[in-house]
């Protein structure tokens, strides 16, 4: 297992600089999640770490040691692809053992791992398959098995989920999360689904445009996002975010409807702001009026989509309420877990 350092690192392609200065240190057995739209630059960090792209500048450090120049298979790194990148005419015997047998491990230690690794990721039964006698979540296992076999110092997993169903996504997400509590091997995971970020992490990067906009644990990017980028991005259905201007009495929508802020906030009377509310923090039945769009059912919850100072806002509850389209119903927002967004910087007010 090994630390991994990330040193004012920036990339660029052509003129273009698609990471502008990273820092970022991801601890010895710390599953580092790498979560951002298309397009931020996670695959990019990544495969800095890994080899694959050259550093621009700055330092990429594994177990203490400058790799900038170490080749991709010097590193002491598996890499698990989206696309599995398993050899179609090997058995998953041979997919798994591939690198020791490159290695030129002795046949007795290449079959005690393989066969270890197979127990793990329930391969057993399927070592003499080729990979297309294997469903999508099997070959993503293989994939997962040929990295774990070289018991690699860090794995990196670049959005390996991706091209499975929903069901098995959800499956693979906590055998991913299983296989790391028990080898506890330090791990890097690139996504761009925060709910996958959410489940999986003990820290989540939350990149944008190539700069880090917030890292922390997933709770505290939930609880306490850093800006309106954050706030927005993490969560299902999305925070509410409704601008508005302080006044002594609370924040002061367009529409004149009037919000009511804690005791204590970081917001000056006069200031614009945004305020934000998540939709499971919205109570039902007394407050503002607000006027039903479409409810969806989501079995635990019901989803009310409602018009409310001059927009469409969202309120998650658990209580079976399905008002119908024009109906009106009043709002509250939960006072302790009301977030408050400066409105040019869209930093958090605190
Ligand atoms: P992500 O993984 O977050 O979707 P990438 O790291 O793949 O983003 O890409 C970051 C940015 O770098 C994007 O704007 C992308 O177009 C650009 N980019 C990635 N690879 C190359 C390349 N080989 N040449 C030029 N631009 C690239």
């Amino acid at each position: 297992m090994a630390s991994v350092t990330i040193k004012n690192v920036r990339k660029t392609y052509g003129n273009l600089e698609v990471v502008h200065g990273i820092d970022l240190t991801i601890d010895d057995g710390a599953f580092v999640v790498l979560l951002g739209p298309s397009g931020c630059g996670k695959s990019t960090l990544l495969r800095m770490i890994a080899g694959l792209e050259t550093v621009t500048a700055g330092d990429i450090e594994i177990a203490g040691k400058r790799v900038n120049t170490v080749h991709p298979k010097d590193r002491n790194i598996a890499m698990v692809f989206q696309n599995y990148a398993l050899y179609a005419h090997m058995k998953v015997r041979d997919n798994m053992s591939f690198a020791l047998q490159l290695a030129k491990r002795p046949q007795a230690e290449i079959d005690e791992k393989v066969g270890w690794a197979a127990k793990i990721l329930n391969l057993e039964p399927y070592l003499d398959r080729y990979p297309r006698e294997l469903s999508g979540g099997q070959r993503q296992r293989v994939a997962m098995g040929r990295a774990i076999v070289r018991n690699p110092a860090v794995f990196l997993f670049d959005e390996p989920l991706s091209n499975l169903d929903a069901k098995l996504r959800v499956q693979m997400r906590t055998e991913i999360k299983e296989l790391h509590e028990r080898l506890k091997t330090t791990t890097v995971y690139v996504t761009h689904d925060q709910i996958e970020a959410m489940t999986m992490a003990d820290k989540i990067v939350i990149l944008r445009d190539g700069y880090i906009e917030q890292e922390g644990s997933p709770l505290e990017v939930y609880d306490k996002p850093a800006n309106l980028f954050v706030a927005e991005f993490i969560g299902s259905p999305s925070m509410n975010l409704l601008e508005g201007e302080v006044t002594s009495s609370g924040v002061r929508l367009s529409d004149g409807t009037l919000l009511p802020l804690p005791a204590s906030h970081g917001a000056q009377p006069g200031q614009k702001v945004v305020y934000g509310i998540r939709p499971e923090h919205l109570k039902l039945g007394s407050g503002n009026p607000a006027k039903v769009n479409v409810v969806e059912p989501t079995g635990p919850e019901m989803h009310i989509y409602a018009e409310f100072g001059g927009k469409e806002i969202c309120v998650v509850t658990q209580q079976r309420v399905a008002p119908a389209r024009g109906t009106a119903i009043e709002v509250s927002p939960q006072l302790d877990r009301v977030h408050l967004f400066d409105a040019s910087s869209g930093k958090a007010l605190v």
